[in-house]
Protein backbone atom coordinates (compact mmCIF):
# COMPACT_ATOMS: atom_id res chain seq x y z
CA UNK A 1 0.00 0.00 0.00
CA UNK A 2 1.44 3.82 -1.03
CA UNK A 3 1.45 5.67 1.75
CA UNK A 4 -0.99 7.78 -0.07
CA UNK A 5 -3.62 5.04 0.00
CA UNK A 6 -2.74 4.45 4.18
CA UNK A 7 -3.38 8.36 4.45
CA UNK A 8 -6.88 8.14 2.60
CA UNK A 9 -7.52 5.37 4.57
CA UNK A 10 -6.72 7.00 8.21
CA UNK A 11 -8.80 10.23 6.73
CA UNK A 12 -11.70 7.91 6.24
CA UNK A 13 -11.96 6.27 9.51
CA UNK A 14 -11.53 10.02 10.88
CA UNK A 15 -14.67 10.69 8.89
CA UNK A 16 -16.42 7.63 9.87
CA UNK A 17 -15.49 8.14 13.89
CA UNK A 18 -17.02 11.72 13.63
CA UNK A 19 -19.66 11.08 11.34
CA UNK A 20 -20.58 8.65 14.42
CA UNK A 21 -20.14 11.07 17.09
CA UNK A 22 -22.11 13.25 15.12
CA UNK A 23 -25.01 11.12 14.41
CA UNK A 24 -24.30 11.52 11.22
CA UNK A 25 -25.03 8.84 8.21
CA UNK A 26 -21.14 7.81 7.27
CA UNK A 27 -22.18 8.28 3.56
CA UNK A 28 -23.57 12.31 4.50
CA UNK A 29 -19.94 13.27 4.29
CA UNK A 30 -18.03 13.38 0.72
CA UNK A 31 -13.85 13.59 0.81
CA UNK A 32 -12.54 15.63 -1.32
CA UNK A 33 -8.61 15.45 -1.92
CA UNK A 34 -6.85 18.67 -2.61
CA UNK A 35 -4.12 18.05 -4.82
CA UNK A 36 -2.96 21.45 -5.28
CA UNK A 37 1.37 21.48 -5.66
CA UNK A 38 1.12 17.36 -6.07
CA UNK A 39 1.96 16.01 -9.24
CA UNK A 40 -0.04 13.90 -11.35
CA UNK A 41 1.03 10.75 -10.28
CA UNK A 42 0.20 11.46 -6.85
CA UNK A 43 -3.38 12.14 -7.81
CA UNK A 44 -3.03 9.07 -10.05
CA UNK A 45 -1.80 7.11 -6.50
CA UNK A 46 -4.84 8.07 -4.87
CA UNK A 47 -7.16 7.46 -7.57
CA UNK A 48 -6.20 4.15 -7.63
CA UNK A 49 -6.88 3.97 -3.81
CA UNK A 50 -10.43 4.53 -4.88
CA UNK A 51 -10.76 8.28 -4.11
CA UNK A 52 -12.45 9.86 -7.16
CA UNK A 53 -12.41 13.71 -6.60
CA UNK A 54 -9.91 16.09 -6.68
CA UNK A 55 -9.83 19.68 -5.33
CA UNK A 56 -7.19 22.10 -7.41
CA UNK A 57 -6.09 25.85 -6.42
CA UNK A 58 -4.44 26.82 -9.50
CA UNK A 59 -5.56 27.25 -13.10
CA UNK A 60 -2.76 26.73 -14.77
CA UNK A 61 -1.37 23.72 -12.64
CA UNK A 62 -4.68 21.68 -12.66
CA UNK A 63 -5.01 22.02 -16.51
CA UNK A 64 -1.89 19.70 -16.80
CA UNK A 65 -3.10 17.06 -13.99
CA UNK A 66 -6.39 16.54 -15.67
CA UNK A 67 -5.32 16.52 -18.74
CA UNK A 68 -2.45 13.95 -17.67
CA UNK A 69 -5.56 12.17 -16.22
CA UNK A 70 -8.29 11.82 -18.77
CA UNK A 71 -9.86 8.94 -19.05
CA UNK A 72 -9.40 7.78 -15.18
CA UNK A 73 -13.50 9.46 -14.38
CA UNK A 74 -11.94 11.37 -12.18
CA UNK A 75 -14.09 14.92 -10.88
CA UNK A 76 -12.67 18.11 -10.89
CA UNK A 77 -13.25 21.19 -7.69
CA UNK A 78 -11.61 24.08 -8.15
CA UNK A 79 -11.03 25.71 -4.82
CA UNK A 80 -9.19 28.85 -5.01
CA UNK A 81 -9.25 32.15 -5.38
CA UNK A 82 -10.64 32.69 -9.48
CA UNK A 83 -10.27 35.58 -11.56
CA UNK A 84 -12.04 36.50 -14.46
CA UNK A 85 -9.40 36.33 -17.06
CA UNK A 86 -9.57 32.60 -15.57
CA UNK A 87 -13.21 31.50 -15.68
CA UNK A 88 -12.90 30.08 -19.30
CA UNK A 89 -10.69 27.64 -18.57
CA UNK A 90 -12.20 26.65 -15.25
CA UNK A 91 -15.91 26.57 -16.99
CA UNK A 92 -14.70 23.96 -19.62
CA UNK A 93 -12.38 21.68 -17.41
CA UNK A 94 -13.89 21.39 -13.92
CA UNK A 95 -17.09 19.81 -12.47
CA UNK A 96 -17.37 22.42 -9.72
CA UNK A 97 -16.24 25.54 -8.13
CA UNK A 98 -16.19 26.43 -4.56
CA UNK A 99 -14.94 29.60 -4.17
CA UNK A 100 -17.30 31.99 -6.17
CA UNK A 101 -17.55 35.09 -3.99
CA UNK A 102 -19.14 37.60 -6.59
CA UNK A 103 -21.91 37.47 -9.00
CA UNK A 104 -19.45 38.89 -11.88
CA UNK A 105 -17.68 35.23 -11.35
CA UNK A 106 -20.70 33.04 -11.20
CA UNK A 107 -21.91 34.85 -14.25
CA UNK A 108 -19.12 34.65 -16.54
CA UNK A 109 -18.91 30.62 -15.48
CA UNK A 110 -22.59 30.52 -16.47
CA UNK A 111 -21.44 32.41 -20.19
CA UNK A 112 -18.38 30.32 -20.58
CA UNK A 113 -19.84 27.05 -19.34
CA UNK A 114 -20.36 24.46 -22.53
CA UNK A 115 -23.24 23.45 -23.58
CA UNK A 116 -23.14 20.24 -23.95
CA UNK A 117 -21.25 19.27 -20.44
CA UNK A 118 -23.84 19.50 -17.48
CA UNK A 119 -23.99 22.35 -14.94
CA UNK A 120 -21.35 23.76 -13.46
CA UNK A 121 -21.41 22.82 -10.13
CA UNK A 122 -21.18 26.02 -7.51
CA UNK A 123 -20.66 27.06 -4.14
CA UNK A 124 -20.58 30.40 -2.79
CA UNK A 125 -18.14 30.95 -0.22
CA UNK A 126 -18.61 33.30 2.51
CA UNK A 127 -16.35 34.70 4.94
CA UNK A 128 -17.26 33.72 7.89
CA UNK A 129 -13.96 35.01 9.78
CA UNK A 130 -14.78 38.79 9.47
CA UNK A 131 -11.47 40.61 9.02
CA UNK A 132 -9.03 38.19 9.39
CA UNK A 133 -10.16 36.22 5.85
CA UNK A 134 -9.97 37.90 2.39
CA UNK A 135 -11.89 36.08 0.74
CA UNK A 136 -15.18 34.90 0.51
CA UNK A 137 -18.74 37.13 0.59
CA UNK A 138 -19.92 39.01 3.84
CA UNK A 139 -22.41 36.81 5.08
CA UNK A 140 -25.24 39.75 4.64
CA UNK A 141 -24.93 39.26 1.18
CA UNK A 142 -25.25 35.63 0.60
CA UNK A 143 -28.83 35.31 0.16
CA UNK A 144 -29.38 37.88 -2.47
CA UNK A 145 -25.93 36.44 -3.94
CA UNK A 146 -27.43 33.03 -3.82
CA UNK A 147 -30.43 33.94 -5.42
CA UNK A 148 -28.80 35.89 -8.11
CA UNK A 149 -26.56 32.83 -9.13
CA UNK A 150 -29.58 30.57 -8.94
CA UNK A 151 -31.17 31.91 -11.59
CA UNK A 152 -28.11 32.01 -14.10
CA UNK A 153 -27.94 28.92 -16.96
CA UNK A 154 -25.07 26.63 -17.36
CA UNK A 155 -24.65 26.29 -13.39
CA UNK A 156 -26.29 24.81 -10.47
CA UNK A 157 -25.62 25.99 -6.81
CA UNK A 158 -25.25 23.51 -4.92
CA UNK A 159 -24.34 25.47 -1.32
CA UNK A 160 -22.07 27.74 0.97
CA UNK A 161 -18.70 27.08 1.18
CA UNK A 162 -16.33 28.77 3.97
CA UNK A 163 -12.18 28.65 5.11
CA UNK A 164 -12.12 29.94 8.36
CA UNK A 165 -9.24 31.08 9.90
CA UNK A 166 -6.96 28.48 11.41
CA UNK A 167 -6.92 27.87 15.08
CA UNK A 168 -6.63 25.52 17.48
CA UNK A 169 -9.68 26.25 19.70
CA UNK A 170 -12.17 23.38 18.70
CA UNK A 171 -15.31 25.49 20.03
CA UNK A 172 -13.68 28.45 17.87
CA UNK A 173 -14.22 25.80 14.71
CA UNK A 174 -17.39 25.15 15.52
CA UNK A 175 -18.66 28.61 16.02
CA UNK A 176 -17.20 29.17 12.59
CA UNK A 177 -18.91 26.30 11.03
CA UNK A 178 -22.34 26.90 12.60
CA UNK A 179 -22.31 30.08 11.44
CA UNK A 180 -22.30 28.76 8.08
CA UNK A 181 -24.66 25.94 9.03
CA UNK A 182 -26.89 28.68 9.47
CA UNK A 183 -26.58 30.74 6.74
CA UNK A 184 -27.71 27.85 4.36
CA UNK A 185 -30.64 27.22 6.21
CA UNK A 186 -31.84 31.16 5.96
CA UNK A 187 -31.21 31.18 2.62
CA UNK A 188 -32.91 27.84 1.87
CA UNK A 189 -35.83 29.92 4.04
CA UNK A 190 -35.53 33.21 2.08
CA UNK A 191 -35.42 31.49 -1.11
CA UNK A 192 -37.84 27.85 -0.68
CA UNK A 193 -34.58 26.20 -1.60
CA UNK A 194 -33.27 22.88 -0.55
CA UNK A 195 -28.85 23.46 -0.92
CA UNK A 196 -27.57 20.86 0.85
CA UNK A 197 -24.08 21.24 0.22
CA UNK A 198 -21.56 22.87 2.82
CA UNK A 199 -18.12 22.89 1.96
CA UNK A 200 -16.07 23.06 5.30
CA UNK A 201 -13.45 21.34 6.98
CA UNK A 202 -9.94 20.74 6.16
CA UNK A 203 -7.07 18.37 7.51
CA UNK A 204 -6.71 20.16 10.84
CA UNK A 205 -10.43 20.89 11.39
CA UNK A 206 -12.75 18.25 9.69
CA UNK A 207 -13.75 16.70 12.69
CA UNK A 208 -15.16 20.06 13.82
CA UNK A 209 -16.98 20.80 10.51
CA UNK A 210 -18.70 17.64 10.87
CA UNK A 211 -20.04 18.07 14.07
CA UNK A 212 -21.86 21.06 12.38
CA UNK A 213 -22.88 19.51 9.22
CA UNK A 214 -20.19 19.53 6.37
CA UNK A 215 -21.37 17.82 3.53
CA UNK A 216 -18.00 18.02 1.49
CA UNK A 217 -14.52 18.19 3.36
CA UNK A 218 -11.76 19.70 1.67
CA UNK A 219 -8.49 17.42 2.79
CA UNK A 220 -5.01 17.95 1.52
CA UNK A 221 -1.90 17.94 3.70
CA UNK A 222 -3.49 14.66 5.55
CA UNK A 223 -3.53 12.54 2.67
CA UNK A 224 -0.31 14.04 0.49
CA UNK A 225 1.70 14.93 3.64
CA UNK A 226 2.98 18.58 4.22
CA UNK A 227 3.28 20.80 0.95
CA UNK A 228 6.91 21.59 -0.08
CA UNK A 229 6.28 24.98 -1.65
CA UNK A 230 3.26 27.54 -1.68
CA UNK A 231 2.53 29.37 -4.85
C1 LIG B 1 -5.22 23.86 0.51
C2 LIG B 1 -6.68 23.90 0.76
C3 LIG B 1 -7.32 22.88 1.47
C4 LIG B 1 -6.60 21.71 2.11
O1 LIG B 1 -5.94 22.11 3.26
P1 LIG B 1 -5.15 21.05 4.19
O2 LIG B 1 -4.94 21.77 5.44
O3 LIG B 1 -3.89 20.72 3.46
O4 LIG B 1 -6.04 19.87 4.34
C5 LIG B 1 -8.70 22.95 1.62
N1 LIG B 1 -9.40 23.97 1.09
C6 LIG B 1 -8.83 24.96 0.40
C7 LIG B 1 -9.66 26.05 -0.15
C8 LIG B 1 -7.45 24.96 0.23
O5 LIG B 1 -6.88 25.99 -0.45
Amino acid sequence: MTSIAANLQAVRERIATACRAAGRQEGSVSLLAVSKTWPAASVRDAAAAGQTAFGENYVQEALGKITALEGLGLEWHFIGPLQSNKTRAVAENFDWVHSVDRLKIAERLAAQRPPQLPPLNLCLQVNVSGEDSKSGCAPGEAPALAAAIGRLPGVTLKGLMAIPEPSDDVALQRRRFATLRRLLDAVNAAQGTDLDTLSMGMSDDLEAAIMEGATIVRVGTAIFGQRQYQK
